[in-house]
């Protein structure tokens, strides 16, 4: 269609639906969600560019506005982003922190990361953020384990409830916490966790939850899940699944024997080896041990055994 007609047809539209366009507020501006006010309701659908959604682009530009007039403030990020190096460096981990957030992914080479490798390559400054030989020498090595979510989530069943079905589990996540090891999981692992408490925690005291009603339980695992992998310092590192994955898995076409779940989590620990090098995929899922190359958290701790300082004191009953 020619533009002029297109014009001429959506015109007179825009005038009966515009009768006001502002900017949010910046204490009403909220990430993910459109800056634009259209008749005093906040529009809430996702950007497209300069925070804006095509649909008010459009109306912006139909009405003679300015995009600038709408735009959020431009924050540099992503590709030029200022990197500065950590002070305290944890061996495998990416030793950069790009616009004041320190890098979590595990470092492949020198002590950086794939993304900030290439990126400090390309501005000729990679000696500055490189490990030097004296640091290669005496930082600690750390293992690099996966972890299935139901070892995080036997953790969280310990630490609230004083209930965990493997007590090496526990262990291995605070190992994590104290930054003795560092931890690939699945994003979806923070949402099990969160689920997984959000559920217990209501259940009445002596079934073993805490009797909270649901919106007091809600917020306490939103909280626990939050604090657990943003706030205690762990060295996790969370990987989200790729459309890839779910395909091949939802369809039956790889590793059909498995349920979905466990599938999608033998999948994501193949790709964090093969790109973040993690080397252990820890389980205690009978199913997915023997079927996979999945390792018992007890028999991590046979290996690692300066860890077992970590095993939970007191009256713990064994399961599973
Ligand atoms: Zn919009
Ligand atoms: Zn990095």
């Amino acid at each position: 269609m020619n533009a002029n007609l297109l014009f001429e047809l959506t015109d007179p539209f825009i005038r009966s639906v515009v009768i006001s366009l502002e900017k949010r507020p910046p204490d009403l501006q909220i990430d993910g969600c459109c800056n634009v006010v259209l008749n005093g309701v906040p529009c809430r659908n996702p950007p497209k560019r300069r925070g804006l959604c095509g649909s008010c682009i459009f109306l912006i530009e139909k009405n003679g506005r300015s995009i600038e007039e709408f735009a959020r403030e431009v924050r540099k990020r992503s590709t030029h982003g200022e990197c500065v190096r950590k002070t305290t460096i944890v061996k495998g981990i990416c030793v950069v922190i790009e616009d004041g957030e320190p890098c979590d992914r595990p470092s492949t080479t020198r002590g950086l990361c794939r993304p900030h490798y290439r990126l400090l390559e390309g501005r000729q400054v990679l000696p500055r953020f490189v490990l030097t030989d004296e640091e290669i020498r005496t930082l600690p090595d750390l293992p690099h384990w996966y972890f299935d979510k139901n070892v995080v989530i036997d953790f969280g069943r310990y630490e609230l409830f004083r209930d965990p079905a493997v007590v090496e589990s526990v262990a291995l996540v605070a190992a994590v916490l104290q930054q003795k090891a560092l931890a690939t999981v699945s994003l979806d692992c923070v949402r099990a966790v969160y689920t997984y408490v959000g559920h217990r925690l209501v259940w009445p005291d002596q079934e073993g939850g805490l009797s909270l009603s649901p919106p007091e339980a809600e917020a306490r695992a939103r909280e626990y899940a939050g604090r657990l992998f943003f706030e205690r310092g762990g060295l996790w590192h969370l990987l989200p699944y790729r459309r890839r994955q779910f395909e091949l898995c939802a369809t039956g076409r790889s590793l059909p024997t498995l349920s979905l779940e466990d599938a999608l989590e033998y999948h994501l620990y193949a790709q964090a080896k093969a790109e973040h090098g993690a080397s252990l995929f820890i389980t205690a899922d009978r199913q997915l041990l023997n079927a996979c190359e999945g390792v018992h958290p007890r028999k991590v701790l046979e290996t690692f055994d300066h860890l077992r300082v970590l095993l939970p004191r007191g009256n713990i009953h064994q399961g599973r």
